[in-house]
């Protein structure tokens, strides 16, 4: 039988072959390619799809969160509050500014920040919070809002991996001060190399990230603010997610008709995860067990492959060693570490292959 990998980027392009063909020629045509007319409509695309004031085009996810948490003043030796199970991208981010991060624990349920642990680690050189929208589960914006509004503290969403999600009929990206996108190729929307966007709110925000991403220019040749950064999106990277936004909503619909159907696979010696409603939008599939590596082997054993997001708590990462705060235990944080297995969950999975996944998952004893 074969392997079912754990994802499988060509079934996306192959889809698409026509339609992407046709904007590389728009763009190989018009020899436009940076700032220029395709990243220019996708920026406005963006923003009203997401129902946002303003979105500027990043080169990638992490530079998306450096340039937001810059743009909000953010500067060496300031604390930047995150969850720990994140997968460093917003601690790479923190530490690109000189900035420190500062964890706090995620709620059992959906591993996403607990607003009274970030509320008890805050200090008085807290600058921001960075809320992540984990494996495509909206974090709770609304107490993180309210919270982040009591403090004075802007909240910046990392929205990677929850591209659409919904949280009281809003999407990410419009509850943050500033909300941050990958357009990495695994990611829900995926270019086809490396992209990213800011999302915000306030236009003084905008207009500094756009200079933060351009040598902190105000005009050609004239730095006005920074440290500032040489970080675009491509317009050859606009052009192919100017294809792909349009059917987003669908994609993640079949991603969450695959997340139901392996939830339905009733199972003693594991933990589905929650599925339901439209803040989840399934970027990924992660089941909790303390049994991983035996489910792990039995699935490679049924040729299906499987991934661990993440296997390293950031503050376990050798490069931040003494380097970030972590002021509790991280109890859920550290507990989940040990237990979560990523299972394929990407919108061209046949039903066949997912079909597989459930009976390889229902055949499975500790
Ligand atoms: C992928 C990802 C990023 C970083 O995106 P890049 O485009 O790879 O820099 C940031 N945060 C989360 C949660 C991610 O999954």
């Amino acid at each position: 039988m074969p392997t079912i990998p754990f994802n499988d980027l060509s079934r996306r392009a192959a889809a698409l072959r026509e339609p992407l063909l046709a904007a590389f020629a728009r763009v190989v045509d018009r020899g436009w390619f940076i700032l220029g007319p395709e990243l220019d409509a996708f920026e406005k695309e963006f923003r009203d799809w997401c129902g946002a004031s303003h979105a500027i085009g990043v080169a990638n996810g992490t530079d998306a969160i450096e340039l937001a948490l810059r743009a909000h003043g953010v500067g060496p030796g300031d604390e930047v509050i995150a969850a720990a199970n994140a997968g460093m991208y917003a601690a790479t981010a923190i530490r690109a500014i000189g900035a420190i991060p500062v964890y706090a624990d995620v709620d059992d349920r959906h591993l996403c920040l607990v607003p009274e642990s970030v509320e008890r680690v805050i200090s008085p050189r807290c600058r921001a919070i960075v809320a992540t929208h984990l494996y495509g589960r909206m974090a709770d914006v609304r107490r993180l809002r309210i919270l982040a509004d009591q403090h004075t503290l802007p909240l910046i969403e990392d929205c990677a991996q929850s591209h659409g999600a919904t949280f009281e009929g809003v999407r990410c990206g419009a509850w943050g001060d500033a909300a941050c996108f990958s357009f990495y190729p695994t990611k829900n929307l995926g270019a086809l190399g490396d992209g990213g966007m800011v999302t915000c709110k306030s236009p003084e925000i905008a207009e500094r990230v756009r200079r933060l991403r351009q040598y902190g220019w105000e005009r050609k040749y004239v730095s006005a603010i920074g440290p500032a950064r040489n970080s675009r999106l491509d317009d050859l990277q606009a052009a192919v997610l100017r294809v792909q936004l349009p059917l987003l909503d669908a994609a993640n619909s079949r991603r969450r008709a695959i997340a139901a159907t392996y939830a339905a696979t009733s199972h003693s010696h594991l933990r589905h995860p929650d599925v339901g409603g439209d803040d989840y939008v399934a970027h990924l599939y992660v089941v909790r067990t303390p049994a991983r590596e035996s489910l792990r082997r039995h699935l490679t054993a049924h040729g299906i492959a499987t991934d661990i997001h993440y296997p390293l708590l950031d503050l376990d990462q050798p490069s931040l060693h003494g380097k970030c705060r972590s002021p509790e235990p991280l109890t859920v944080s550290v507990a989940a570490t040990a237990e979560i297995l990523s299972l394929p969950c990407y919108p061209e999975l046949t039903d066949a292959e997912v079909a597989r996944v459930c009976a390889a998952l229902a055949d499975w004893t500790p």
